[in-house]
């Protein structure tokens, strides 16, 4: 279907881009395109006006900051996937970028889109939430920072305001030695996630020092898997205790009913995707 009608400015800064959102009703960003075109051809996005930030090439980039890898909202998942700092600091998040899509689409999409888009069904979200990330933002007061926690806020919604760009993520590098495991359950290697899972773990002796876990397309939101973490805490580091740990994945979870799943087999899914992303971030 063709969109509805609507005007396009390139903004030339992010500074610009602030300004153009806040002079038009309904003005929206457009990055890479990937979610917001689909949607405005099925006409259930109708934006009045297009401000087109994807030419902005000083919001892609990834460098070190300290003990924080910056990654540029503008930063595609194709880049993401095959770069090395982000490699040796924050392996989970490359490798989530890499299962976004297909090439095509990771070619275009940024890490700054996927993010804004608030999709509970998106893979990188989850990524950050489960690595504590920090996204920053410029609005018409300033430059503030959101941890992923408190970001998302339902479906398709986040803490963006209507004159917000989101202009870089701030993610805490891992730990030398710390495991980690993305289990992405979907039909065709193109889909989004039915569920996925991520997992991160520190051990300290044959015991979980620290155990983030993460769940896609469970909820409203990405989650954090609460009760599997109490569960963890200080447990031994055995397939037993893994387990046990995993029962507790639905707790706080509202997944959907949809063509692709019922809520009752995303929820015993849920379960074993845990097991096995504990089991791979551990051997790891
Ligand atoms: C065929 C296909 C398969 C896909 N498969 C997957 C998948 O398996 N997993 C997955 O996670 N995703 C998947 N996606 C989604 C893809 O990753 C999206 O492109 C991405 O989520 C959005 O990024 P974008 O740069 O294209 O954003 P856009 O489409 O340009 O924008 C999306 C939304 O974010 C807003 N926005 C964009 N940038 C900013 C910013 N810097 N600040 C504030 N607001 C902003 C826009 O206004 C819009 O509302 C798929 C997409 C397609 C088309």
């Amino acid at each position: 279907m063709i969109p509805a009608a609507f005007e396009y400015e390139r903004a030339e800064s992010v500074d610009q881009a602030v300004q153009l959102l806040g002079e038009h009703e309904d003005a929206k960003l457009l990055a890479g395109g990937h979610s917001l075109l689909p949607l405005m051809r099925l006409r259930l996005a109708r934006p009045s006006l297009l401000v087109d930030i994807d030419r902005l090439s000083d919001l892609e980039y990834v460098r070190e900051a300290g003990d924080t890898i910056e990654i540029g909202a503008l930063a595609r998942m194709s880049d993401l996937a095959t770069d090395q700092t982000l490699w040796k600091h924050c392996p989970l998040l490359a490798h989530v970028c890499g299962e976004v899509g297909d090439p095509q689409v990771r070619h275009r999409a940024t890490i700054g889109g996927s993010v804004a888009h608030g999709d509970p069904a998106s893979d990188p979200p989850t990524a950050l939430l489960t690595l504590d990330a920090v996204l920053v933002v410029r609005g018409p007061s300033g430059e503030r920072t959101v941890p992923a926690k408190s970001f998302f806020t339902s479906v398709f919604e986040t803490d963006l305001g209507p004159q917000d760009v989101l202009t870089a993520v701030r993610v805490p590098k891992l730990a030398s030695g710390t495991g980690w495991s993305y289990q992405k359950f979907h039909r065709r290697a193109i889909d989004w996630a039915i569920v996925g899972v991520a997992a991160v773990v520190e051990r300290d002796d044959g015991h979980l020092k620290r155990a983030a876990v993460g769940l896609t397309n469970m909820g409203s939101t990405p989650l954090r898997a609460s009760g599997v973490e109490s569960a963890l805490a200080g447990a031994e580091a055995a397939p037993q205790a893994l387990a046990a740990a995993a029962e507790h994945a639905p707790e706080g979870t509202a997944p959907v009913s949809d063509t692709n799943a019922s809520a009752e087999y995303r929820t015993e899914l849920s379960k074993i995707l845990v097991r096995r992303a504990l089991e791979e971030a551990l051997a790891r």
